[in-house]
């Protein structure tokens, strides 16, 4: 496996539980636990999201706490109904319960009120009139201080007056701002005097157009935790900057509750991107077919590629939690979904490149049933019976006419195990005027049914069969990573390029004349199994009676481990 060092069996003990834990020891909030998953409903969920969620709601579990599933619905232009039903499809398929505690930021934008014009009645918060480009310009640099604005010290009544009517919608987009008075000289950038309130005429949905002035996250965040009791409010540790400002709204706006900040390193993974802007980029430019393209590196993409829940949460376990920025290699996920499917896939057989081998010594009008074990790795998931007879299909590449030395499977004159059925030799390779190989002929040993010869001769290779009387067509995806680069955002940033430049050309390959073990057919979406030597698919939602569509989850083993084992030193 890839990532060798990150280990799955210890149960999660990391930074974040041992400050949870020695809260609950000193009876800190009363011994209660409370934490919560905020996305922003602007995209779907990713597998960095993941990670948040299963430390959000694991956190809570291990603690006999609880999580609450937020929105924070604070910016109604790029909010949607349709990101959050898919959250919370995400977030249940995941397999966390948030036991009927879903809030919303937008639910408590009265509350923020509230408290805005409590924070500019004790002259914590004033109205600026200045506009968005002057208070860029206002703001400083690392190095330098921020200038304070002329507005800082207009009067508390002034200021009041101004709020209630920028709520009313006297003033257009732009005309002023609530800020937060703090310090314009403090060398943290987010403390001098942040904007707190903005006026936006734009519908919202959920509020309709009840409002047109909306809360900024790093005011709205810490007052929606404190409004629910959160207890430790977890997230990533971009918001290091922001926990000064997190700390300074619950204070300033007397809340009564005293949620606190805890921030960890979030997931990065190689050969994908995680910003939802440029998901969302992808997905309006067509590069992928939604959100749920399989090649995406979204929950739902990863459900449709065939991923399970159990396989992700592994995952992020072995990931675990850690203070310090890293980047996982793709390989890992893989890992962990072979090593689940492995163990509950039940096995198939079938055909992506079709070749006919017909046994001329095998009767016409014969079908046997042979008896295949559903999945090695688990003696409860029993036997089947698949249907044998004269006409077979192989795979292409399991057949060479002039084979190199080390390739060991079929071959003129060469005997090969056919997977639970017979020992069959190649006698005859049939071209089209071509030259083109379209069929082979063969014999068959009837003393060697079920794949043993009696005389302990041994053959180098075993394939995969359907029978062509029985095999059932359908189209099978493979796909490759998304990406060419390990580091699409590094490499496009560095080339100055968009990171679709980026993008591997040609990672969908359908194959649409693939054949199929006839129970496969009629496997709802989203079944799994292992196809024989090929990897393990999943049926996807495009498929139809009589035309199954199934998605190659993963390869057998790490082939872009092999490939490079290959390259010579
Ligand atoms: P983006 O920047 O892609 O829009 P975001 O962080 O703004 O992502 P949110 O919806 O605000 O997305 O995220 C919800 C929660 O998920 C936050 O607590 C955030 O810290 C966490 N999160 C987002 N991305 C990651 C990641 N890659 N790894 C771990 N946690 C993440
Ligand atoms: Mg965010």
């Amino acid at each position: 496996m890839p990532d060798a060092n990150v280990k799955a069996e210890a149960p999660p003990q990391d930074f974040i539980r041992e400050i949870v834990g020695a809260d609950v020891a000193a009876g800190r909030h009363g011994g209660r636990v409370v934490t919560r998953f905020p996305p922003e409903p602007n995209g779907y969920l990713h597998i960095g999201h993941a990670k948040a969620i299963c430390v959000d709601f694991g956190v809570a579990a291990d603690f006999g706490g609880h999580c609450n599933l937020r929105f924070d619905d604070t910016n109604p232009v790029k909010e949607d109904v349709e990101y959050v039903d898919s959250i919370k499809d995400d977030v249940r398929w995941l397999g966390f319960d948030w036991g009927g505690r879903e809030y919303y930021a937008s639910d408590y934008y009265e509350q923020f009120y509230d408290f805005a014009e409590r924070l500019i009645r004790k002259g914590s918060a004033y109205v600026d009139s200045l506009s968005a480009e002057e208070i860029r310009d206002h703001r400083g640099t690392l190095t330098e201080p921020g200038r304070d604005s002329p507005y800082r010290t207009r009067p508390v009544d002034e200021s009041l007056d101004l709020f209630r009517r920028m709520r009313a919608g006297e003033f257009p987009d732009g005309a002023h701002v609530l800020r937060a008075r703090i310090d314009m000289a403090s060398p943290n950038i987010n403390l001098r005097d942040p904007v707190l309130y903005r006026i936006r005429h734009a519908p919202h949905h959920r509020t309709g157009n009840r409002w047109c002035i909306y809360p900024m996250y790093d005011y709205a965040h810490p007052l929606s935790d404190a409004i629910e009791g959160v207890t430790h409010s977890l997230c990533t540790l971009e918001y290091v900057d922001h926990r000064p400002l997190y700390d300074w709204c619950i204070t300033q706006a007397e809340t009564g509750h005293q949620p606190k900040q805890y921030e960890f390193a979030r997931l990065n993974l190689n050969y994908t991107v995680m910003s939802k802007r440029k998901l969302l980029q992808l997905v309006a430019q067509q590069h992928v077919t939604g959100w749920d393209d399989p090649r995406m590196p979204t929950i739902s993409g990863l459900r449709r590629r065939g991923y399970t829940p159990e396989s992700i949460r592994d995952f992020c376990t072995r990931v675990g939690v850690a203070k310090k920025e890293n980047v996982i290699d793709i390989g890992l996920l893989e890992h962990c979904v072979r090593e689940d499917l492995n163990r509950h896939a039940p096995r198939a057989m079938a055909v992506l490149n079709p070749l006919k081998l017909v046994l001329t010594n095998y009767p016409d009008d014969r079908t046997e049933q042979m008896d295949v074990v559903n999945n090695p790795e688990d003696p409860a998931a029993g036997t089947r019976k698949v249907d044998f007879s004269r006409e077979i299909y192989i795979e292409r590449d399991d057949f060479m006419e002039n084979p190199p030395r080390k390739f060991f499977r079929l071959a003129p004159g060469r005997e090969v195990r056919l997977r639970n059925a017979y020992l069959v030799t190649c006698t005859e390779v049939v071209k089209n005027s071509a030259g083109t190989i379209v069929e082979l002929r063969g014999t068959y040993d009837p003393a060697t049914r079920g794949g043993d010869a009696p005389d302990g001769r041994k053959v180098k290779a075993t394939l995969h069969w359907v029978s062509a009387a029985h095999a059932a067509p359908g189209r099978v995806r493979l796909y490759d990573r998304l990406f060419t680069v390990d580091d699409p955002d590094g490499a496009a940033a560095k080339a100055g390029v968009e990171i679709t430049s980026l993008l591997t050309p040609g990672s969908l390959e359908e194959l649409a004349d693939c054949k199929l073990e006839p129970m496969l057919a009629s496997a709802p979406p989203g079944t799994r199994f292992q196809f024989e030597r090929l990897g393990y698919f999943c049926v996807d939602p495009d498929s139809r009676p009589g035309a199954p569509v199934f998605n190659r989850t993963v390869s057998l083993k790490d082939a872009w481990a092999r490939a490079s084992a290959r390259q010579p030193a």
